[in-house]
């Protein structure tokens, strides 16, 4: 089956991203978009995120071969009710929420007998809205499709050729082993950003102005990640609450030996996990998944 044209909804980061690395990479797709806000949807018109900004969701899918939601994961349901009345029987539906399960439940329940893959690029910034999307967003970046059991085959390998060719490489995951791996890769390290920032900002014996002064000291990396859109990640919380709660528990109780190796003394057990952690980060720049450059590659003048 033949991709040729794409419906995104929800014109922020990551719709925007898509509809913008379409265009530059000069793929025969039209594309159409909606979002439910109107100074989102003259934005991404002024931008041209898209080829056509529709004012009406049913509009905007009317005729797509493939909709991808591009929303909040705790609107993908509202956003589905929406597209129903205009969707093609032959639409895949899928979408680039960062929890999976909840999501497919959601989708399924939403819009039932259609052709639904969900799928999650793990590709983003802190950035969010109509002005945040750039074409390079997934460039060498993973994009987990999470089929489910009776998925099409003809429909999820036209996904996967889509994924690739906006430069991504393809993953297929189990929709409960997504959530597991990304609860670690991505949503317990924004919980601890967001706690660490929080903390920092309610201590009363050290002085705001510090906190910013000294920020370099590594706190600044950490606020990079606090400073990610509340919404989406309130969302994210909510919908992966099982696989989050358990890698927490994790996280406790490795934070645990980690305060008890301190408060005795005990300088090897420090050392031993400092020196695993340093090869992971090795590995991760091995794997091209972020820049080798000393301080992330930041500019710093002579
Ligand atoms: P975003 O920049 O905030 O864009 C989301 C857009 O969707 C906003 O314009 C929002 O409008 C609109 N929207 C909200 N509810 C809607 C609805 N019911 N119908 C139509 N439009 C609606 O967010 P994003 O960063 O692109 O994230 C979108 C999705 O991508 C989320 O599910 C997120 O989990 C996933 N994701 C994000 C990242 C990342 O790094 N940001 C990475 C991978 C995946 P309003 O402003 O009016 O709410």
């Amino acid at each position: 089956m033949t991709i040729a044209r794409v419906a995104i909804i929800g014109l922020g980061l990551l719709g925007g991203s898509i509809g913008l690395a379409i265009k530059a990479r000069g793929l025969a797709i039209a594309t159409t978009g909606w979002d439910r806000d109107a100074g989102v949807r003259e934005r991404a018109a002024e931008r041209g995120l898209v080829d056509q900004v529709c004012e009406r969701a049913e509009d905007a899918v009317a005729g797509a071969d493939l909709v991808i939601l591009c929303v909040p994961v705790g609107a993908m349901a509202e956003a589905a009710r929406a597209i129903a009345p205009g969707l093609a029987p032959h639409a895949i539906i899928s979408d680039v929420g960062s929890s999976k399960e909840a999501v497919a439940k959601a989708l399924a329940k939403a819009l039932p007998g259609a052709c639904i893959i969900p799928a999650h690029p793990v590709a983003g910034t802190e950035q969010s809205g109509p002005d945040a999307g750039f074409a390079a967003l997934f460039a060498g970046r993973w994009c987990i499709i999470t089929p489910p059991e009776d998925c099409d085959p003809a429909a999820l390998d036209a996904l996967s050729d889509f994924w690739t060719g906006l430069g991504s490489r393809v993953e297929l995951m189990d929709a409960a082993h997504h959530d597991l791996v990304l609860a670690v890769t991505s949503h317990i390290p924004h919980l601890i950003a967001y706690t660490i920032v929080g903390t920092a900002s309610d201590l009363e014996d050290v002085t705001q102005s510090e906190v910013i002064k000294y920020s370099a000291g590594g706190f600044r990396d950490f606020t990079r990640i606090a400073a990610s859109d509340p919404v989406m990640w309130r969302d994210v919380f909510l919908t992966n609450k099982g696989a989050v709660l358990e890698m927490l528990g994790r996280f406790s109780e490795d934070l645990t030996a980690l305060q008890r190796a301190i408060r005795s003394g005990d300088g090897d057990t420090l050392f031993d996990l400092f020196t695993r952690t340093r090869a992971i980060r090795r590995q991760v720049i091995e794997q091209g998944q972020d820049d080798e450059r000393p301080d992330f590659g930041r500019e710093h003048g002579e």
